[in-house]
């Protein structure tokens, strides 16, 4: 089988777990939960997004959350997620160091969720990236629904590829194949990775997978394959998407780290420090977690369970 060595996780919780929540954290809760990710060993970590807060109230504190952490260490990359240069302004304004731009591949979910096409969200990146640039602030860009959506069914390879162009187009090349939706399946996962990792080689790449019909384990293994090593997951399994429905949550990420700990490969991440992070979470949100791991420990502790 070929498989990486090692493999990078961003922690998203903060963001994508916590956006759907009816009980939201306080903000002090917020940054103990971030400064315990990066206790854990987590070299990327998605804190929030500078989305409106009317229409994201949950991501209200993202500002504040990047004040109070103030300077983490320099291997350490905490990422927002903006609609535009407003988002931008706030990254500059608050210390935030790397920002994420997103469009859906779905022209539909981009009409619903953005209220523009996907034309139009592309037309608005230049601005973003040159105050990016101008401002020491990195910049990425995610893509959702680009294996399928539930509106329009299996997304057609040109219109991915149209929008990697269209992103490499105004200088972004770190790009977020990310299945909102949860509806990718391994067999198209391995192709489309193989497909865009071979045609745009200069791109590096991050896989952001929901585990909505249990296929998020099989699709990270299928991406691995094909060489992807950059993967989002959520503590506890956290997360959803207001404008997918019957959206589950993220790949849990105890999940993903244990799984990648009994095969050998190396996250740098300490997943016993995730569990209990995920357990504080759950606390925090008042229910309970969409979590193998969670509730059946590593398998590594079977053994010292038995000797006992
Ligand atoms: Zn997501």
């Amino acid at each position: 089988m070929n498989l990486p060595e090692k493999v990078s996780i961003c922690e998203v919780g903060l963001r994508d777990g916590l956006q759907n929540e009816k009980v939201i954290p306080t903000t002090d809760d917020k940054v103990a939960l971030l400064k315990g990710i990066i206790d854990a060993g987590y070299k990327v970590i998605e804190v929030g997004s500078f989305m409106h807060p009317k229409k994201v109230p949950q991501m209200a504190d993202t500002d504040e959350i990047f004040k109070r952490i103030g300077e983490v260490p320099d291997d350490v990359e905490l990422r927002a997620l903006i609609p535009n240069t407003r988002g931008v302004q706030r990254a500059i304004d608050c210390g935030c160091k790397k920002v994420k731009l997103n469009v859906s591949a779905s022209r539909m979910h981009n009409l619903k969720n953005l209220n523009r096409t996907p034309e139009e969200s592309v037309a608005g990146f230049a601005d973003c990236v040159k105050m990016a640039n101008e401002n020491n602030i990195a910049i990425s860009g995610s893509i959702s629904m680009p294996f399928a959506s539930p509106w329009e069914g299996r997304t057609p390879v040109e219109d991915v590829d149209a929008i990697i162009e269209a992103y490499m187009k105004v200088g972004i090349n770190e790009i977020s194949l990310s299945d909102a939706s949860g509806q990718a399946v391994p067999n198209q996962v391995y192709s489309l990775c193989k497909h865009v990792r071979e045609k745009y080689p200069e791109a590096s790449w991050w896989l952001h997978f929901h585990n909505t019909r249990g296929a998020a384990m099989a699709n990270i293994l299928a991406a691995m394959q094909a060489g992807m090593t950059r993967f989002d997951a959520s503590f506890g399994g956290l997360g959803g998407c207001p404008f997918v429905p019957g959206a589950a949550g993220n790949i849990s990420s105890e999940d993903v780290i244990n799984m990648l700990d009994e095969m050998g490969i190396a996250t740098g991440i300490d997943v016993l420090k995730v569990m209990a992070l995920s357990r504080k979470v759950g606390e925090l949100v008042g229910h309970g977690l969409d979590s193998y791991v969670l509730r059946a420990g590593r398998s590594k502790d079977l053994i010292a369970s038995q000797t006992e």
